[in-house]
């Protein structure tokens, strides 16, 4: 049960391909983990067509683009995509790529205190990383010069804000000072990315900006 989820202004500029790539993985992960926030991209997606499509000129009705904003406030769904099979692993498949495998490939590096973390390759502009800590260890307290998406694999932790399972993403900004802490039991793993010291909101393509609160 995912309880912590994605927000319109990463949906949307996932879907724009605006996204630094360690971010775009953070979304896909989540994604391909969570039903809820696969069908409110998929609506984004809907918008964004109508968007390019009217911007390079072509004739299209207003209606479409009137029909798919009223369905998108009636909370009605487009057909949802077919429940994906789960596959086995601890990785979701966007994830199991980057790394080249599950858990069991990870080429991690020991950070002190039993947690271990693995960078993954990916573009300069933001920073992707595993890490994996033991039950019942915090991570060291920290602020965010940025913007931090932390998505949990395996095991759970707990932090100011609340607990996090596996598929809840935890999106922390530049106000947040936490200290996460593994639950006692299975280590937690998680996905951890960060923008610094880009800020999201540069991420945010100007036309969607009417669209969001930011
Ligand atoms: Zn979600
Ligand atoms: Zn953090």
């Amino acid at each position: 049960m995912i309880r912590h989820h994605l927000n319109d202004a990463l949906l949307m500029a996932y879907s724009a391909g605006q996204l630094p790539e360690a971010f775009n993985l953070a979304v896909a992960a989540h994604v391909s983990l969570c039903d809820e926030c696969r069908a409110r991209l998929e609506s984004f997606d809907a918008v964004g067509g109508v968007l390019l499509d009217d911007c390079s000129g072509v004739s299209l009705s207003e209606n479409s683009f009137a029909a798919t904003m009223a369905r998108i406030k009636a909370g009605d769904p487009q057909p949802r995509s077919p429940r994906q099979a789960v596959p086995r692993g601890v990785f979701p498949a966007p994830l199991r790529d980057y790394v080249g495998g599950d858990l069991d490939a990870v080429r991690w590096r020991s950070v002190g205190g039993g947690v271990r973390q693995a960078i993954l390759a990916t573009d300069r502009d933001a920073t992707a990383r595993l890490l994996y800590i033991p039950g019942g260890v915090a991570v060291p307290d920290h602020g965010h010069r940025g913007t931090e998406l932390t998505l949990v694999l395996q095991g759970a932790f707990r932090d100011e804000v609340d607990r996090f399972g596996r598929g809840d993403i935890e999106i922390a900004t530049e106000e947040l000072d936490h200290t996460p802490v593994a639950e006692e039991g299975d280590p937690c793993v998680c996905l951890a990315v960060t923008d610094a010291p880009l800020r999201f909101n540069s991420f945010v393509p100007r036309i969607l900006q009417p669209f969001l609160r930011i």
